[in-house]
């Protein structure tokens, strides 16, 4: 029996080897979340920079290019202990296992590592495995998987710097009206509407809001997450996002602002939310809807 006919048919070893490049593909999540923002933020002082040469402010613009200039991208340089710099070996890199041997600190200098790291990775493997097991070895099972991975990634750069990257929101998008050229999850019209009406709804809530009470509740990333989820999986999926997204986002920000000292003004990252209800739509969409509709 070759591996291929043991995936088609053995949906326990498939979502156990979806299990374990889940978990190989969240350690490279880790690192997309650490470093694309830095890497945004490293173009964005060079545009300033330019910027600044063009308005005749070639000494301001020269501190801005100054400030790092080493290679700095996904692959390069390697991944080292943020305390001393130490290099982190390939057996230190193993998802959770090195953690758990490690005891969650550096090799070298003892300091902690993010218990995020491991959380990431189990994450992304919990996904992966599930995933596996729900649409089997299909078409449709590689693209959940892109599109569970790059919401995880997305969850944990909002968190951190309250973006959501246009290099992963707008690839989604794409990806999305793609893999439903040949109905992968909806129709394609479904898919076109979707991306539109995702982004507009949102677009026009900002707007409101911010035309009556003169501040901005959400960004643009906001527009363009829920526009991708629109083209990956149709327009009927928007409402339950939408509903699902407010509803636990409403909860979280009351609790925070009334439990902890988060305070009022203080932006919430309204992404995460939008990222979980995206997958709860994927899973049960259709259900959540038949249940709902025959309500009424
Ligand atoms: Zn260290």
């Amino acid at each position: 029996m070759s591996l291929l006919h043991v995936l088609q048919n053995q949906v326990a070893m498939l979502a156990a080897v979806c299990a374990l490049i889940g978990l190989i593909v969240g350690s490279f999540l880790n690192v997309v979340i650490h470093r694309l923002p830095k890497m945004l933020e490293r173009d964005w002082d060079g545009q300033a920079a330019d910027l600044l040469d063009q308005k005749n402010l070639p000494d301001v613009a020269k501190k801005l290019r100054n400030s790092d200039t080493a290679r700095y991208n996904l692959m390069t340089p390697a991944s080292t202990c943020p305390n001393c710099s130490h290099k982190i070996r390939a057996y230190e890199n193993i998802p959770i296992i090195s953690y758990v041997f490690l005891r969650g600190r550096c090799s070298s200098c003892k300091a902690p590592i993010s218990i995020r790291y491991p959380i990431i990775e189990a994450i992304s493997g919990v996904l992966a495995a599930y995933i596996g097991w729900r649409f089997g070895f299909t078409l449709a099972m590689a693209g959940a998987l892109v599109f569970a991975w790059s919401l995880v990634a997305l969850t944990a750069i909002d968190i951190d710097t309250q973006l959501l990257p246009d290099d992963i929101t707008l690839l989604l998008l794409w990806l999305g009206l793609l893999v439903n050229l040949n109905n992968g999850f909806t129709p394609l019209t479904s898919a076109v509407i979707g991306a539109m009406a995702g982004y507009l709804s949102l677009w026009s809530v900002y707007w409101l809001f911010k035309l009556t009470t003169g501040k901005e509740g959400m960004g643009y990333g906001d527009f363009k997450l829920l526009a991708a989820i629109g083209a990956w999986l149709g327009w009927k999926m928007l409402p339950i996002v939408i509903l699902l997204s407010s509803l636990v986002g409403a909860i979280v920000g009351i609790a925070l602002i009334v439990f902890t000292r988060h305070g009022r003004n203080t932006p919430i990252p309204f992404g995460p939310y939008l990222a979980a209800a995206g997958l709860i739509a994927l899973f049960w969409g259709e259900t959540i809807n038949r249940t709902y509709l025959q309500l009424f």
